[in-house]
């Protein structure tokens, strides 16, 4: 099945809100348009307004970074679904390796799952991920294993069960509506890429995991690469068959890259999906 490919900028904690603004201009200017690929920007907390109005009616939409599942209250420091949705956010990613504390090369092997200093989980992305279904927003969930795991021969095991603890208790009509994002930690801003076949493989395996649990449904979901996608090596990644967009940070910060990186989607599987394209 041809899926509608997804390229999502996720600009970290990078950008105040003047130089959101200009990004967000810019990419309007070149991407507002775009009918064949999802262009999601995700941008720091407090720009998601400026940001949201800057791309207002084009077609480019806007999430968040993360969230907390509660809906209000004594949680200082904290920003709910509501909140980054009445801020312009359709979308949410959930469950970064860098919020899960799981970090690049240098630290994988140092800090543990969960004890990094943002203290996502399994656990609180099963929560999160209801909990932006329930609010109406698409989650956009990571997976993906550290270097260690990788050498260890750990990789599907620690992936496919990042993906079904994310998905633990949903309906099938609710798994269908998240996007998945494999995104190895060792790849993740170190300039690394995983290799396209290698990627294109553990995305085959997370779509079989998924078909566990939704049957023929898989086929229809998005699962993006992401770690050191850029645009000299987007078109190799795009070429392969299970790989639907990517989840890019660095590439993401610089509109005539992140513009390369929407066109090279565009073109692998342009006017396929029943986009109008
Ligand atoms: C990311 O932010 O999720 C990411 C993959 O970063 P980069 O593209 O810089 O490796």
């Amino acid at each position: 099945m041809k899926r509608k490919p997804m390229m999502a900028g996720n600009w970290k904690m990078n950008k105040t809100i003047s130089e959101a603004k200009e990004l967000a201009l810019a990419l309007k200017a070149s991407a507002g348009a775009e009918t064949k690929v999802d262009v999601v920007l995700c941008p720091p907390f407090l720009a998601i307004p400026t940001v949201a109005g800057a791309v207002a009616g084009s077609n480019i939409k806007v999430a968040a970074q993360d969230f907390f599942w509660k809906e209000k209250g004594a949680y200082t420091g904290e920003i709910s679904a509501q909140m980054i949705k009445d801020g312009g956010c359709a979308s949410v990613v959930i469950g970064h390796s860098e919020r899960r504390g799981r970090f690049g090369k240098v630290e994988d092997d140092l800090v543990g799952e969960g004890l990094g200093p943002f203290g996502d989980n399994n656990t609180t992305v099963n929560t999160k991920t209801k909990a932006a279904l329930d609010a109406g927003l698409l989650p956009i969930v990571c997976c993906g294993e550290t270097l260690a795991e990788r050498k260890t021969g750990k990789t599907d095991l620690v992936v496919k069960s990042q993906v079904l603890a994310a998905l633990a208790g949903l309906s099938g009509e609710e798994i269908a509506k998240v996007v998945i994002a494999y995104e190895p930690v060792w790849a993740i801003g170190t300039g690394e890429v995983c290799d396209s076949a290698e990627a294109n493989r553990v995305l085959g395996m997370i779509r079989g995991a998924l078909a566990e649990l939704v049957g023929d449904t898989a086929q229809a979901m998005q699962i993006l690469y992401g770690g050191s996608v850029a645009p000299d090596n987007i078109e190799e990644l795009m070429a392969q068959p299970e790989i639907d967009g990517g989840l890019v940070g660095g590439a993401s910060l610089v509109a005539e890259k992140f513009q390369a990186l929407i066109d090279a989607a565009a073109k692998a599987r342009g006017g396929c999906c029943g986009c109008g394209g």
